[in-house]
């Protein structure tokens, strides 16, 4: 019997490295070149139309139908320069990856031929035919009418042969589809609350806008490996499949060589990246086999966004010309480390960082202390709310599991700033704020040395980490959109940092000082958010419980996480700053409910399949094989010799008899479990029945089945094992 792991296994270990094609020019001159960036549109525009737009995209003036036709033109000129025929619009339906649908520039001349064509308003606005994306209902098939509209804050770039512009996605209604629609609007309630605040002390700071440097993690397997588990294949993660003896105990992968196969595919990519405007900068082995990492230099959170997006796609199908395949899924191997996506978060000014810490000034030094009491707040106020954005089906088991940032979002500031607050909290005003004849207010807030905030020593078990000059949110998964927790945390410090200004503006107008004013609302702001700062071990279980007892979100089970989102505080915050309303809020609860059900559906679907048509049958096959075994040694052997010589072939008969029984039960009792709860009509109780009923028996066939690779020779075996999906590359 041919046994496909072997093949593949042999294939595997023979590839090389593929060709890749060093660009002539160096990377700061290719960087962007298939992007209309500044430099292009200022080349193919017209001056009043080139600065129009930039109006446009710099202080989010609305864009005037009038010159979309001219800058359509200029686009299409550089994109068929470029050899491209097509164009789409690119949007982030709710489902995780992008969506595209392309369309000829070709149109009918008239005469009996073709010309390319596109115009303003094909650029503008387009109506896909989008009925299959999930929508929570609010866009019912009969009147599927989605629409989506340029975001020209996004540049327009091409990929292959196709112009790809950036859209948002919203219902016929004006409900938003996607995530891109409702991140603008948290960007834009952040901004504008920000700029307020700075107002307190930079009365000239014009503009705040949000940065976003995400890290990506994901994991390479060989694409013949991959082939052969269609756990992989379908799922995105194993299903089953015992520890490697070695897997990563020896800490030898982290930051260690590149491995050559996979160094040329990082190479292919970057060029590619960097092409498209992505601006890659580090690259290393993560702390699991087969792990790694891509991080840009950090940019604006809706630019980011999209080139997050951007680059899960491009590494599919970069993997792919080099015989790989890239799993972006959470947690795609039990027992080692899964992958996050480290989302690096900073408000910034048209002067500087708002989140960096040492000011020259004692005002600077209580702008910073302002701006990371109130995300503080925020994180305090809705970390519940924080939870549900980065929590799904496949990132439930990363969070709560034992190498990963707990179930529980909480903060960590490092000694030194832990410290300041502490000061702010318990001085008493006087020493904080003494009025010193002519020389006006003086602050006593002592200054942060940045050397010492930069050597923070860095609480890695922390989920919402102070790194110096941003806060780091560690818990979003690899497979997520960063979307989907940018738009919580912008719209949670937005609202901290407008109730911030309402508190301190009413002072004022009482009488009382500015900057007395504002320092006896962030002492306030200290006492209540306290519970969230945390500067321990977040892996350990005295954490679980010491956070129950401060009112901390601990709730694991994804569905009811979701819930947060329809909590009043929840909607009153979201539409109180025009995010999102109640009726969005629970379309796209719906959703991720329903995207919930679907993915343990297909997970327990798989692994009926594999166990009846893999598992089962290469155990009794084995078995039957001891079995003749042990059946001819009586043929040889007197029956009491025969007895002692069998005896432990005979256990292993039996120990695969009953597991089996087990894995075979557990299987129908799975079967069972899904018919029961496919039968519930609310989606919320159906996932809940999933989450509840279902996923459990796959962990308990799991361990069965895990326990029989052991045992079962290694000849029969067909899926390809953990120690060839982590090793080989
Ligand atoms: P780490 O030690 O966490 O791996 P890195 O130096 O690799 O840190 O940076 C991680 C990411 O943080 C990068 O994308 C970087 O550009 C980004 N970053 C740095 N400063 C800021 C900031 N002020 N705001 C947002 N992102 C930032
Ligand atoms: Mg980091």
């Amino acid at each position: 019997m041919a046994n496909l792991r072997f093949e593949v296994v042999a294939e595997a270990f023979k590839k090389k490295p593929q060709e890749t094609v060093t660009p002539a020019e160096r990377p700061s001159e290719y960087f962007g070149k298939y992007v209309f960036n500044r430099a292009k549109m200022y080349k193919y525009l017209p001056c009043d139309v080139y600065e129009q737009l930039i109006d446009v995209m710099d202080n989010g003036t609305r864009l005037d139908r009038s010159i979309a036709d001219a800058v359509a033109k200029g686009m299409k000129q550089w994109a068929v320069e470029n050899g491209v025929t097509h164009y789409t619009h690119w949007f982030q339906p709710l489902t995780e990856g992008t969506a595209e649908k392309h369309d000829a520039f070709i149109e009918h001349d008239g005469k009996g031929g073709m010309i390319e064509e596109f115009s303003g308003k094909l650029l503008m606005q387009q109506e896909p035919d989008a009925s299959s994306f999930p929508s929570g209902g609010i866009r019912n098939t009969f009147e599927a009418r989605g629409y989506s509209a340029w975001d020209p804050t996004s540049p327009v770039f091409i990929i292959d042969d196709t112009l790809c512009i950036p859209t948002i996605f919203i219902s016929y209604t004006g409900e938003a589809l996607d995530y891109k629609a409702p991140l603008l609007r948290a960007l834009h309630a952040v901004g504008t609350a920000a700029q307020a605040v700075c107002q307190y002390f930079y009365p000239d700071v014009r503009k705040v806008s949000c940065n976003l440097g995400w890290e990506q993690e994901y994991f390479l397997v060989d694409e013949g490996l991959y082939s052969a588990r269609p756990d992989l294949l379908l799922t995105g993660r194993t299903l089953m499949g015992h520890d490697s003896a070695k897997n990563q105990q020896m800490d030898d992968h982290y930051f260690g060589t590149i491995p050559e196969r996979v160094q040329a595919f990082m190479k292919d990519l970057e060029v590619q990246a960097l092409e498209l405007g992505i601006p890659c900068k580090t690259r290393h082995n993560e702390v699991a086999p087969n792990q790694f990492e891509l991080a840009p230099i950090y940019e604006e959170c809706n630019l980011a966004v999209d080139h997050n997006m951007l680059l899960m796609s491009l590494m599919k199908k970069v993997a792919r010309r080099h015989s790989f395949r890239v799993l972006l899924h959470e947690k795609p191997y039990a027992g080692i480390n899964g992958s996050g996506k480290h989302n690096n978060w900073s408000l910034t000014t048209d002067t500087g960082i708002l989140l960096h810490a040492p000011g020259k000034t004692p005002e600077d030094n209580l702008r910073f202390l302002v701006f990371i009491v109130e995300t503080l707040m925020a994180v305090y106020r809705h970390n519940g709310l924080l939870k549900a954005s980065i929590m799904s089906a496949t990132n439930a088991h990363r969070l709560g599991a034992n190498e990963a940032p707990p179930a529980i979002i909480s903060s960590f500031l490092g000694h030194q700033l832990s410290q300041l607050l502490e000061h702010i909290e318990n001085a008493d005003k006087e020493t904080l704020l003494n009025v010193a004849g002519k020389q006006g207010l003086k602050l006593d807030i002592p200054e942060i040395p940045e050397l010492l905030i930069d050597n923070t020593d860095r609480n890695r078990t922390s989920p919402f980490a102070f790194t110096g000059n941003r806060f780091e949110f560690r818990a979003v998964g690899s497979e997520a959109n960063c979307a989907s927790a940018m738009i919580v945390l912008n719209s949670a410090v937005a609202e901290a940092l407008n109730s911030f200004k309402q508190r301190v503006d009413a002072l004022i107008a009482g009488g009382e000082d500015k900057m007395s004013a504002i320092i006896d609302v962030i002492r306030d702001d200290v006492k209540t958010c306290k519970p969230i700062i945390f500067e321990g071990n977040g892996y350990c279980d005295e954490w679980k419980r010491e956070a129950e007892s401060r009112g901390l979100d601990c709730e694991t089970s994804c569905p009811v996480v979701f819930d947060r989102y329809l909590d009043e505080e929840s909607i009153g915050m979201f539409e109180k700053l025009n995010v999102m309303n109640r009726k969005e809020l629970m379309a796209r609860n719906e959703v991720k409910w329903e995207t919930y059900t679907k993915r343990i559906q297909i997970e327990a679907r798989v692994m009926g399949d594999l166990t009846m048509n893999h598992i089962i049958p290469v155990c009794t096959h084995y078995q039957s094989q001891l079995a003749k075994n042990v059946q001819s040694m009586y043929d040889i052997f007197p029956a009491n010799k025969a007895d002692e010589l069998t005896s432990r072939n005979k256990k292993i008969i039996e120990e695969i008899a009953q597991r089996t029984q087990i894995i075979e039960t557990g299987v129908e009792e799975l079967v069972e479990a899904r018919k029961v709860a496919n039968r519930i009509e609310s989606c919320r109780e159906k996932a809940i029945a999933y989450h509840d009923t279902v996923a459990p028996k796959l962990e308990f066939i799991r361990r069965h089945i895990d326990k029989l690779e052991l045992i079962v020779s290694d000849e029969l075996w067909t899926l390809p094992k953990y120690r060839e999906l982590l090793f080989i590359k």
